[in-house]
């Protein structure tokens, strides 16, 4: 720790050579203290990288976490898993596809102000905002587009941005912070509709219920294609019991009945899935243990 601090005390100019014995030691305390809240507030997203053919799929984690119980709708159910470990995992990820050198993002994350620098995260794996040519949207909550925007700009000016028609009509006079979003990225937005194939390599399939427009992406085809799945399992409990539902589901029974569906599609298909809120590296694949129960298997690389 100590040589880290000077080392930084070097970088950031502090001219350490010259400070004497007594005077190091009380701006070393002051500076680690300041470089320990700035580390945690800016430490960045832990990244994954996946092949989905020739094409790189990248998973950013941030904001590693426990849902509290009182997000949970479905008291008795969640009582049964309780004592089960890790059952609250949770986490805050989003997925860049690298693909013969266009890049497109899935989903953007919480803003800046909540410690999702995405300039920083991305340049970690050489990208810049301004080559993101397509954003596919799995739906409008803030924790999905608040990376799309800051200081009341767009952070992505080249990206297209795909939102499935039917979050649109449900979000468009309903929300300010999606309304901020539909008013910059304006002439950008392409709105489709459901189950639409948008390029040969992803395809979007609706998964109502989360919110009313709710939808996933297959990304590749065949046997190496990962499901991007969103918010189909927003804590780790889900997999065991499907059936248990948070209060950010806007159509809690539907939200269960595309769960359920995805769940057994993961299985039926042996795809990886990438989830917004699944924990470990946010990709994994699926495994069934019972009829209606299941299990998640992270993965950490392919
Ligand atoms: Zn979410």
């Amino acid at each position: 720790m100590t040589e880290f601090i000077i080392v930084v005390l070097f970088a950031a100019g502090f001219g350490v050579l010259a400070l004497k014995a007594r005077k190091l030691c009380a701006a070393m305390l002051l500076i680690s203290a300041s470089i320990l809240s700035a580390q945690n507030s800016d430490k960045g997203a832990e990244i994954f990288t996946f092949k989905i053919g020739d094409a790189e799929f990248i998973s950013f984690v941030t904001s590693r976490r426990d849902i509290s119980d009182d997000t949970f709708t479905t008291p008795d159910l969640l009582k049964v898993y309780k004592n089960t470990p890790n059952y609250a995992d949770s986490a805050i990820n989003y997925f860049l596809l690298k693909d013969k050198g266009e890049y497109a993002l899935f989903d953007a994350g919480l803003p800046k102000s909540a410690n999702n620098d995405m300039v920083l995260n991305l340049a970690k794996v050489g990208v810049k905002p301004s080559q993101i040519k397509t954003i596919y949207l799995t739906h409008m909550h803030g924790d999905h587009i608040g990376g799309l925007v800051e200081n009341g700009a767009a952070v992505f000016p080249n990206a297209k941005l795909y939102i499935p028609k039917d979050e649109f009509e449900y979000w468009k006079e309903r929300n300010e912070q999606a309304k901020s979003v539909f008013a910059l990225y304006g002439k950008k937005l392409e709105i489709f509709s459901k189950d639409a194939k948008i390029t040969p390599l992803i395809t979007a399939i609706q998964a109502y219920g989360h919110t009313p427009g709710y939808t996933a992406y297959k990304v590749g085809n065949g046997d190496e294609a990962i499901l991007v799945w969103g918010d189909i399992i927003h804590a780790n409990v889900q997999f065991a019991e499907p059936k248990i539902t948070l209060r950010y589901d806007v159509d809690p029974t539907l939200a269960y009945d595309s769960r359920l569906e995805m769940l057994k599609l993961a299985v039926t298909t042996k795809l990886r899935v990438a989830g917004m809120h699944l924990s470990a590296s946010g990709v994994g694949k699926v495994e069934q243990l019972d009829d209606n129960s299941f299990r998640f298997i992270p993965l950490n690389a392919n």
